[in-house]
């Protein structure tokens, strides 16, 4: 097969959402087409991915250094001769020559981002929902390839006027669509603002294990502890990033002190600091680990991601990639993880999955459509189809 054309755009993501840090009024995405001189069942084969939330688009790199490195390397370099697939692995390593070591979230979202649309061209290819090829690669056997993913919705972002309605009104139906974990924002608000609005939100679910809060990175390490050991007492699910990702003895700190789960790594964008981050951060057995497929260069580092994660003692149902995409979804039922995230509703057409997929108490089915399936995504494949038209 031959890449005809790779065509890359720029997305506004539209949303006046906000945590504790930031708002994503000014929030961007990063599209990719990547189109082959392939047809199934008369269509042209196109892999499709895109890079994430939270993180702007990274066109810079992409149109400057690795779409240019895939369209101009000979097939040898990123072609299976055996089974005359892309090989994303063999083409991640082929894009990161000439590249200096460190610095990775300068180049691991653009990467990443095209590494996941070429595994979209090898599912359709091959005819197979992405995560069935992934499980094949990686070693998962057939009999634990689970028919069900744990899913939670991740939300309760602060919003403006009547904050607390809005919130009530945004679990409610969440628990309405099959839901039965939720994740809302937290540390924007002084600290007795906060718990209110974590009261708020328990009042609606069985007990404090089926909601996490997300920190969005607001605490210094004073802050972290004191927060960690005020809501203690509400044996919640997860509490996600207290401080900076860089700050780990702050995060070691609030393991060692607060006794439920510490969770993290959207903000971490290769194998490597996902292992200092496990060895010098919080206890990897009380840990939720988080990264993001595209942020971090792919489902082939996600996997080494799980590698030296499960080294380390982190248990494999504790790893609960980020995202609330297909791409996360494939990358979790794949390589045999926890979970997924979903973010229904949020993020206009980027936000939630593709119409195969139903909520059923708190699991989701897998979907059958091959590759990634962003075509059964209709606001979302509408942006794509603009690219490859
Ligand atoms: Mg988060």
């Amino acid at each position: 097969m031959r890449i005809l054309d790779i065509v890359e755009r720029t997305v506004p993501i539209l949303t006046e959402l906000k945590n504790a840090r930031v708002d994503f009024s000014e929030m961007t995405a990063t599209v990719v087409a990547v189109i082959t001189d392939q047809f199934r069942d008369g269509r042209r084969v196109v892999g499709y991915a895109f890079n994430s939330f939270g993180r702007y688009a990274c066109g810079g790199p992409l149109r400057e250094r690795f779409i240019p490195r895939l369209m101009k390397a000979p097939a040898a370099e990123w072609i299976d001769p055996a089974s005359g697939l892309p090989d994303p692995l063999q083409a991640v390593r082929m894009l990161l020559r000439r590249e200096k070591a460190g610095a990775d979230s300068e180049r691991s979202m653009a990467v990443g981002t095209l590494e996941l649309a070429l595994w979209d061209i090898v599912g359709k290819l091959s005819g197979r929902p992405l995560y069935q090829v992934l499980a094949e690669r990686f070693g998962l056997p057939d009999a634990s390839l689970p028919r069900t993913l744990a899913c939670y919705a991740g939300g309760g972002f602060y919003q403006s006027g009547n904050d607390l309605e809005k919130l009530d009104a945004e679990i409610r139906g969440y628990l309405d669509m099959g839901y039965t974990a939720v994740k809302i924002k937290t540390g924007g608000l002084r600290l007795a603002d906060d718990l209110r609005r974590i009261e708020h939100a328990l009042a609606l679910l069985p007990d404090g294990s089926h909601l996490a809060l997300d920190a969005s990175c607001a605490f210094d390490r004073q802050q972290a502890l004191a927060f960690a050991a005020a809501i203690a007492p509400y044996g919640l699910r997860w509490l996600e990033e207290p401080c900076e990702p860089g700050d780990l003895e702050t995060y070691r700190a609030v393991s060692e002190a607060y006794p439920g789960r510490v969770a993290g790594g959207e903000n971490l964008f290769c194998a490597q600091e996902v292992h200092n981050f496990l060895r010098y951060g919080p206890a990897p057995d009380r840990v939720v680990l988080q990264p993001d497929p595209p942020l971090a260069y792919g489902a082939g580092e996600f996997h080494r991601i799980v590698q030296t994660s499960v080294l380390q003692g982190v248990p494999l149902e504790h790893i609960v990639p980020h995202g609330g995409n297909m791409m996360s979804l494939h990358v979790a039922a794949g390589l045999g993880l926890g979970g997924a995230e979903s973010y229904p509703g949020l993020f206009g057409p980027f936000g939630g999955f593709s119409n195969e997929i139903a909520v059923v108490d708190g699991r989701v089915n897998l979907p059958a459509a091959p590759g990634i399936g962003f075509e059964e995504q209709p606001a979302l494949y509408a942006i794509f189809a603009q690219l490859s038209s």
